[in-house]
């Protein structure tokens, strides 16, 4: 190794080898076949269980339990995927403590949860390690449906429209499938191949084809597929990022916090990812909170996350807060960047203290600090980027009716492009799953 925590700039290998395999290994690594077997013995089998309703994807959650409990947890998996195609990745990624274990009687009774992600991904990933793929096609309908994205929402509109007999083609802008789960994740929440691997599974059921390198817009548009197509589904996120819009944004070592955690996602050799030794990320959401812990397990001797509101209003969950805590990520709050500065590449953020007034508005105190900085990450959200025209829009989304319908006869949309719902991987997967459904009985009358 060359470089440690101190080296001054953006460089690469802070750590040796050893030490990244350990700081991006597994966060909750998997139960082995007597831990489920505990954990599902503490499940109350409720009924009327508030863990169901908690779960976007309304999985059947004391039924899987007990079907992991009596010995079968291939059908503990059968009972997730029905609803939830991606339970394999939701079982990693979901922020289960404001989702189902959040709800769990057994919180509210000890604070302590029945571990229902845990479960999840012991019964999902028994199925998957045999290769097992427990769907089969309906009879062909003869009808041909185009999926725009092949992230959450795109391929479990997709693998629902194949199940039901249609023809599906995704439409994917980039060389790889899996959306966010590919190139978004954080790294220790999804190890290995997983995200790829999950998506080579789904496609088992037949009758998708993808189509990479094809996005939606000039030269494929929406026109083109609804003249093609019996249906189009938009399930292509948000591409675009906000600006910052504070001086000296534009200078080298500021950048969206997402391209980096992109290119860490894609990266094999993660000693041969610069990082730099004070690291500032703005924002407050879980793009901030990936992006700042994955820069200190990278080795940033500091990294800092300002936030210009409070941390009530961190959109990241008080757990995600405590984990970037726990390793060593500092969470500085009422303070917005008024200026970065540097001579030919950052070198300090300006920040200027806020108070919130009681009418909920914003202002600045007029009291600045600076922080040291070698790189910047911006998370302050994303937007949709190369809408279709003619198109409504609902707070910067595409506007939906029930399940998923656009304003444009035909079209439905889904997942983070979409108004309405948190922007997670589970609630992508409903939406895309439901508005399959709509699409079937709009298709088949
Ligand atoms: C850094 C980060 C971390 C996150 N961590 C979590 C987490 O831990 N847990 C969680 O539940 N959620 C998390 N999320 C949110 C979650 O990833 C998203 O809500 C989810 O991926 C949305 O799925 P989607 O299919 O709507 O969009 P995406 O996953 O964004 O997929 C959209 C797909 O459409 C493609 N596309 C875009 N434009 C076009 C076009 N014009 N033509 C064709 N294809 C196009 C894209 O390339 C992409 O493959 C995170 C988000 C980010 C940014
Ligand atoms: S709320 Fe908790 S205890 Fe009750 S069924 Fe759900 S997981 Fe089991």
């Amino acid at each position: 190794m060359t470089h440690s925590p101190l080296t001054p700039g953006v460089v690469a290998g802070r750590l040796p080898a050893e030490t990244l395999a350990e700081n991006f290994a597994d966060l909750h690594p998997p139960y082995a076949a007597h831990e489920a077997a505990v954990a599902a013995d503490r499940c109350y089998f409720c009924h009327d269980a508030p863990c169901i309703a908690a779960c976007p994807t309304e999985i059947d959650i004391p039924l899987f339990i007990r079907q992991i409990q009596a010995g079968t947890p291939e059908a503990a998996a059968k009972t997730i995927l029905g609803q939830n195609i991606l339970g394999g990745m939701c079982a990693r990624v979901c922020p289960t403590e404001t989702l189902c274990e959040e709800a769990c009687v057994r919180e509210a009774a000890e604070g302590k949860p029945v571990e229902i992600g845990r479960l999840q991904r012991y019964a999902t990933d028994t199925m998957m390690a045999k290769g097992v793929h427990p769907f089969a096609r309906a009879e062909p309908t003869g009808r041909r449906v185009a999926v725009v994205g092949a992230g959450p929402a795109g391929l479990a509109c997709a693998h629902r429209l194949a199940m039901k007999g249609h023809e599906v083609v995704i439409f994917e802008a980039k060389p790889k499938p899996g959306g966010l789960n590919e190139y978004g994740i954080a790294s220790y929440k999804t190890v290995g191949d997983f995200a790829a691997q999950e998506i080579a599974w789904l496609l088992q059921i037949g009758g998708i084809t993808m189509e990479y390198e094809r996005p939606l817009g000039p030269q494929l548009t929406l026109e083109t597929l609804r003249q093609q197509f019996d249906a189009v589904f938009l399930g292509m996120g948000l591409a675009g990022v906000n600006a910052l819009r504070a001086e000296g944004e534009d200078l080298p070592g500021v950048r969206p916090a997402v391209d980096f955690i992109a290119e860490l996602r894609q990266t094999r050799e993660l000693a041969g990812l610069p990082v730099g030794r004070h690291v500032v990320v703005i924002g407050g959401g879980m793009t901030a909170i990936d992006a700042g812990v994955q820069a200190k397990l990278l080795g940033a001797e500091t990294v800092t996350i300002a936030y210009r509101r409070g941390r009530d209003r961190m959109s990241a969950s008080r757990y995600e807060q405590d984990l970037a805590a726990s390793k060593g990520v500092t969470i500085v709050t009422h303070a917005q960047p008024v200026a970065i500065h540097g001579n030919g590449s950052v070198r300090e953020v300006e920040f200027e203290y806020t108070v919130t007034g009681a009418d909920g508005a914003l202002a600045g105190t007029g009291e600045t600090f600076r922080l040291p900085a070698d790189q910047v990450f911006e998370a302050i959200g994303q937007t949709i980027e190369g809408l279709p025209e003619g198109l409504a829009l609902a707070g910067g989304k595409i506007a939906v009716t029930g399940a998923g319908r656009t304003g444009i006869a035909g079209v439905w949309a889904g997942g983070d492009c979409a108004a309405g719902g948190e922007d997670l991987t589970v609630t992508a997967v409903a939406e895309g799953r439901d508005a399959a459904e709509d699409i079937h009985a709009s298709l088949m009358g």
